[in-house]
């Protein structure tokens, strides 16, 4: 089995913001122990540093978000390389000498082979975000499931931090949750899964053995 799983700069924050290291060691080793089970291509976040629409320049701001992308890729793939497992690094935005371009057809290579890819850059355009992303890398490398790692345990009828009534929606469809105006997700990426029938998995993903949970079925909130 291939998933696409997106890991959000809010998590790899950690308690230690902007970069907690303790918090990368964590998701490496879910990663690695994920990896023994489904060929994994993580599409990295990078909201723990920058997020474009907040800068006085968006379209500059997004490019910034961007390569903060890069920025928790190359330490993510450090943690994964120090649990001992084989971490390819490709971006969106290459940057000579230190990330190659997105290259596809490499990308599900190592895949296929049981290395972990790791997908920085989003996907290199302005103004979307990283879930639109990790639904367009997911396609394009053949995934079956693409998996939201997020602090909440799975979709709400409403933000559980805000409203106090919220129900957690253990499964529902992408047009359900498009109707609903749910932000757990950015919707624009939701639309593209539900074009392509491409099944998501959000998951409180900050608790040992939720990577593997979230990949056999047994935890979060499925959409689709
Ligand atoms: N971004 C972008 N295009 C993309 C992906 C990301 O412009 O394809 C920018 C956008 O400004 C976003 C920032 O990079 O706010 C960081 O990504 P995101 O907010 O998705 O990170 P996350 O919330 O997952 O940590």
């Amino acid at each position: 089995m291939r998933v696409l799983l997106k890991l959000s700069g809010e998590l790899l924050a950690g308690r230690k913001p902007p970069i907690d290291w303790e918090a990368f060691s964590f998701y490496a080793q879910e990663i690695a122990a994920a990896a023994r089970e489904a060929e994994i291509a993580v599409v990295v976040g990078g909201g723990n540093i920058l997020r474009g629409a907040r800068t006085p320049v968006p379209a500059t701001g997004h490019v910034m978000g961007m390569l903060a992308t890069l920025i928790n890729a190359l330490a993510l793939r450090d943690a994964l390389r120090d649990q001992g497992v084989e971490a390819l690094l490709f971006s969106a935005l290459p940057v000579p000498g230190v990330a190659d371009a997105v290259d596809q057809w490499g990308a599900k290579e190592a895949l296929s082979r049981g290395a972990v890819v790791l997908l920085a850059g989003g996907t290199g355009l302005p103004y979307v975000t990283t879930d639109t992303a990790a639904v367009l890398r997911a396609l394009a490398l053949g995934a079956e499931l693409v998996l939201k790692g997020s602090k909440v345990d799975g979709v709400y009828t409403a933000d559980p931090e805000e409203d106090p009534r919220a129900e957690r929606i253990p499964r529902l469809t992408h047009s359900d949750y498009l109707a609903r105006g749910l932000k757990v997700l950015d919707p624009a990426a939701v639309q593209i899964a539900a074009e392509h029938r491409l099944p998501i998995v959000v998951f409180r993903a900050d608790r040992k053995g939720a990577f593997l949970a979230a990949i056999r079925g047994e935890t979060g909130s499925r959409i689709g």
